[in-house]
């Protein structure tokens, strides 16, 4: 019988929920359970794939084309199980779901209700994720208890006890347990008033997780226990981390919580198995190098925008036991401060994927830059679409060279739409989405970086390189060294003259993990290291020995 978990949050939004969930199915992978994890967000919108950056972050994409939640790209880097479209679900789907099903007639002339359609849909989309094979489903419950969208979630969960019985639930709780500065103490009334709405809903949670600045003393963890009616030993404490996120599993580990999650459930675990993040956190604290990339993107201001590319860095970072600071840099500042003025010292420069035109000038210009200066260059989406126009017009001298999302009249319109988008007005989930095979051409930078002559990667696009000119570019020194297996469609760009300049259609930060960087990121980290390393030699200043324009941050993985 599998096992479920559901995490709610109380006090506060952005609490960390995603990533305490996401250390709750690491440990007990490493404990040689089998979870799969989910997560239900409470928004109408059916998937966030129509949402600003500014509104919800990240889209991250899975193998199967859906477009999620940006918590999903927690689970995927923390666990090993397979992520689908069941792996997320909105009130906007849930809603859709029930609604089709009435337009059907399946509800047999019935008034269509919150309780019980809507909530036996919400069911329905956890148990779908039960099944012989999977030990425990993590079921993580977006927004803050209290929040009058969540109630059917909330409701859902409630009753789910009754159809599979209560010691096959698990109800985890994570809240804020505050510092007041003035009064020199925690205070654990919001958490007492967080649990009391839960239980007004009939939800009595099983442990409770705080999120706090200062360690919990044992008198008012029994606090904490006593008003809110949990197990002592249920009450865990998850101080925030100044060093890395990666520190929250082992954070979590030291408080017995597998511990008491195995012996809740009665399941026969292996010893706790983590010698690979124990390894990955010895290379975070033992950096040999350091070295800065800057991130030139559109949302640079939003930290949630390009969380994945962030964290592949940070990847890569670990993979050469590397200390990498992070730049982000607007775009659109680059075209009215120059790209000498914001991008001088870094020792590589990334531009990731976009949608919309604001700041794509601002990329062309920093691609001229890290093309000509010989900085270590990686183009993403639409960082790779913005590489193609770069080179284009400065390069081959196609004037006005541009991709038709940005002018329809360009002379030279290198990106244009695909084919299979030409007819398509939805804007919803109707990308070229999900992962696609590519072929690599042999002794390629990508070859040699993927060590393999085949690979599968996700998209997100609608724009494509534009066949026409593939042959002008190739006779001015690109290579095309990554293709679609019919070979219509372009993937990965290099140029082999300069000493990294990689750019890809797709989004390669999508696979990477804290335990295994992506090939990609981490070659790009391998080169910007040898530049460094080189310009140390040449005793050249370098923005990671704080001489740079722009302003640094430490690792992203500090949160
Ligand atoms: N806007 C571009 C396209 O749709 C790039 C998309 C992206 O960067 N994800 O093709």
């Amino acid at each position: 019988m599998t096992k479920h978990i559901f995490v709610t949050g109380g006090v506060v939004s952005s609490i960390g929920k995603g990533l305490t969930s996401a250390s709750i199915g690491m440990l007990l992978e490493a404990r040689g359970l089998r979870v799969r994890m989910q997560k239900l967000d409470p928004y109408i919108n059916v998937d966030p794939g129509t949402m600003s950056p500014y509104q919800h972050g990240e889209v991250y994409v899975l193998d199967d084309g859906s477009e999620t939640d940006l918590d999903l790209g927690h689970y995927e880097r923390f666990t090993s199980g397979t992520l689908t479209r069941d792996s997320n679900y909105t009130t906007g789907q849930i809603y859709l779901r029930v609604i089709e099903k009435e337009r059907r007639g399946q509800f047999l002339g019935k008034t269509v209700q919150v309780i019980p359609h809507i909530t036996n849909e919400i069911k329905e989309a956890v148990l779908r994720l039960a099944d012989p094979n999977t030990d425990i489903v993590i079921t993580e419950i977006g927004g803050t208890v209290g929040d009058i969208e969540g109630l059917p979630f909330l409701e859902a969960i409630r009753q789910f006890p009754q159809d599979v019985g209560r010691e096959n639930c698990l109800f985890i709780h994570l809240t804020l347990v505050p510092y007041l500065k003035a009064a020199a103490e925690i205070k654990t009334k919001p958490t007492q008033h967080s649990v009391g709405q839960l239980r007004q809903i009939g939800i009595q949670p099983d442990m409770l997780i705080c999120r706090c600045e200062q360690s919990i003393s044992r008198e008012e963890r029994e606090k904490i226990a006593l008003f809110c009616n949990v197990d002592v030993q249920a009450v865990i404490e998850e101080k925030d981390k100044d060093f890395s996120i990666y520190e929250v599993p082992l954070s979590l580990r030291d408080h017995k919580l597998d511990e008491f999650i195995i012996k809740r459930f009665g399941l026969n675990a292996q010893p706790l198995r983590l010698e690979a993040w124990d390894n990955l956190m010895f290379s975070l604290r033992n950096p040999k190098h350091e070295i800065s990339i800057a991130v030139v993107g559109k949302y640079a201001e939003h930290k949630d925008a390009y969380k994945s590319i962030y964290e592949s860095l940070d990847h890569a970072g670990i993979r050469h036991q590397c200390q990498i600071r992070i730049a982000r840099i607007q775009s659109s500042d680059i075209e009215e401060e120059g790209p000498e003025r914001l991008l001088a010292g870094y020792d590589g420069i990334l531009i990731p994927g976009g949608f919309g035109e604001r700041g794509v000038e601002g990329k062309v210009q920093a691609i001229r830059y890290a093309r000509e200066r010989e900085i270590p260059f990686f183009g993403i989406c639409l960082g790779m679409q913005c590489a193609a126009i770069e080179f284009g017009r400065n390069v081959i001298g196609l004037e006005r060279a541009h991709s038709t999302e940005f002018d329809k009249d360009s002379p030279h319109p290198v990106i244009c739409l695909l084919d299979e988008q030409r007819n398509v007005t939805q804007m919803g989930g109707t990308m070229r989405l999900g992962t696609q095979p590519c072929h690599l051409i042999h002794d390629s930078i990508a070859q040699r970086a993927y060590q393999t002559d085949s690979v599968s990667e996700r998209h997100r696009h609608r724009y494509e390189f534009n066949n026409v000119y593939r042959q002008q570019y190739e006779a001015h020194g690109i290579r095309f060294s990554g293709l679609s297996p019919d070979g219509g469609l372009v993937e990965i760009i290099e140029l082999p003259s300069h000493p990294h300049f990689v750019a890809v259609q797709f989004h390669p930060e999508f696979k990477s993990k804290p335990t295994k960087s992506h090939p990609l990121f981490a070659r790009f980290i391998e080169a910007a290291i040898e530049r460094h390393n080189g310009r140390k030699q040449r005793n050249t200043p370098s923005a990671a020995d704080g001489s740079s324009g722009g302003a640094l941050e430490s690792s992203a993985v500090t949160s």
